[in-house]
């Protein structure tokens, strides 16, 4: 019997998901590049399942049953494609190529359009969860033809996260949907880390512990902000440098690194024109934190506050801090959830957004409480952005006076918090009645005779600002 899978690369992720689908009963042809890595593979798991390893592309292919499905897994760029390139003429139509790599969306596009023409079905798969979710169940982003989804989607879904009994993977719509989505979902991730990083600049300027902080955090996850990146950041916080017996994240470097995915959500939000300002701060607090001559310079000019917080009432303010993370990562995934919606409609995908909620509630980086909700709220109604779901409403209602607190608190003590700010205006813009978009507006007109619309009449007008002061229709 012919195996019913193949993986192509066998770094940790290929060879973490072939194990995964053996695990669940597939017999998987194996395949790398360089084929000592695939006899280690082997070598070290081919007990753990039916694997087919090949040394050769072509042995690969032979060993596969039709249509063909091939996951390839090697380094993003490049390395893909020249892994398709060598493998389009050894496939016969009908056979599904997938890319389950960090694709930029529009790679995806490229290659799926070029594969259509060799008469081949190509899935861009987004898949997060590290090298651990893939081992043991990641979400699963898959975009391509729903055809190929009917052959390949069982084979996803049998090895993904399963929450409530329901797969984390579900097709989510035509060539570079999947990546698309899996791109945000690295920007909200990006939000979610900046807001706890954010949250625990704040409690050590109230200065607590970093037992006491992880012990914070730890309580936090009981509650609603109970996710995957608190629960760690409590154990991150905990842990105690064997070196110099202090936290280990006192002697970490504080510059964050970045492959580039978050760059990319804000890149393509800027494109659709859609506002993603919290996702935008946390990329541009990484970039900040890795600019080691502009901060040298400027800690070297600049005066202002230490940091240091002073309240009353210590419990309080920390509740605040809760508060205003919760309320804030609400604004992250809701910007990301619009950038879904707005990307769908530019690229004619059909993406279920509450599907999407309902796939990251497992498996990956930012599964958390959170997207039940949004699940859910999905699920009730047809929602234009997550914020007017009532309940979500209502919470940030509730929230928005200790949100208002923890910032303007941070603002007055030199603490910057880009993400809970940024945050909190785009809560405060969303629901303005008016904007102050109408003087920019006045002053483009003013300079460069853009025109503008009237609230109370139909048109563009002008006005003859350095002449007669008098307002014509242009249109
Ligand atoms: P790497 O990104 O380190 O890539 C190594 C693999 O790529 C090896 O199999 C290597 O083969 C192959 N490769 C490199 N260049 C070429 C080439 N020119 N032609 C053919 N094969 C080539 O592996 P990872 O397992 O870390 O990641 C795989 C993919 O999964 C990447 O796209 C990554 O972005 C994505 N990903 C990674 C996650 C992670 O946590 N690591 C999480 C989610 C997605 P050889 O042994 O011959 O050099």
């Amino acid at each position: 019997q012919l195996a019913n899978i193949g993986v192509i690369g066998m770094a940790v992720m290929g060879s973490n998901l072939a194990r995964n689908l053996a695990h669940h009963g597939h017999r998987v042809a194996v395949f790398n590049r360089t084929t000592a890595r695939t006899d280690e593979m082997i070598a070290a798991h081919g007990s753990e399942g039916d694997f087919r390893p090949a040394a050769e592309l072509a042995d690969f292919v032979a060993s596969l049953e039709r249509p063909r499905r091939i996951i390839i897994m090697v380094k993003a760029g490049g390395p893909t494609d020249a892994t398709i390139d060598a493998l389009i003429p050894l496939l016969e139509p009908g056979d599904i190529v997938v890319d389950g790599g960090n694709a930029f969306f529009e790679d995806t596009r490229r290659r799926e359009e070029k594969l259509r023409g060799a008469g081949l079905h190509f899935v861009g798969a987004g898949i997060s969860g590290g090298e651990v979710g893939a081992l043991e169940g990641p979400s699963i982003m898959p975009g391509g033809s729903k055809e190929s989804y009917a052959a390949l989607g069982p084979i996803l879904e049998s090895i993904a996260a399963q929450v409530d009994g329901e797969p984390c993977c579900t097709y989510i719509g035509t060539d570079g949907a999947g990546h698309f989505v899996k791109m945000v979902h690295n920007g909200i991730e990006y939000a979610d880390m900046q807001f706890i990083g954010e949250a625990y600049e704040l409690l050590k300027g109230l200065g607590l512990s970093h037992t006491e902080m992880a012990d914070v955090f730890a309580t936090w996850n009981t509650g609603d902000l109970d996710s995957y990146l608190i629960e760690i950041t409590s154990e991150v916080l905990r842990k105690v440098d064997a070196a110099t017996g202090k936290p280990l994240v006192e002697v970490i470097v504080d510059a964050a690194g970045m492959k580039g995915t978050g760059t990319w959500t804000v890149q393509s939000a800027l494109n659709l024109g859609t506002p993603v300002s919290a996702i935008a701060e946390a990329v541009f607090a990484r970039a900040i934190s890795s600019s080691p001559d502009l901060r040298a310079a400027s800690q070297a000019a600049l005066a202002g506050p230490s940091g240091a917080i002073a309240v009353d009432d210590r419990a309080a303010f920390i509740d605040q801090i809760r508060q205003a993370l919760w309320a804030s990562k609400v604004v992250a995934y809701a910007q990301g959830l619009d950038e879904i919606r707005m990307g769908a409609a530019d690229y004619g995908w059909d993406i279920n957004v509450g599907e999407v909620a309902k796939i990251w509630r497992g498996g990956c980086i930012i599964r958390a409480k959170l997207l039940e909700r949004i699940r859910s709220e999905y699920a009730a109604g047809s929602l234009t952005t997550l914020l007017e779901a009532p309940s979500v409403a209502k919470e940030l209602a509730a929230s928005q006076d200790a949100w208002r607190a923890v910032v303007a608190a941070a603002v007055t003590a030199g603490v910057p918090v880009p993400g809970f700010s940024s945050a909190l205006a785009h809560y405060d813009q969303a629901r303005a009645p008016r904007l102050n978009a109408a003087l920019t507006q006045g002053l483009r007109d003013y300079f460069g005779a853009h025109t503008y619309r009237r609230v109370d009449k139909e048109g563009t007008f002008h006005t003859n600002w350095s002449t007669d002061g008098a307002e014509v229709r242009e249109d």
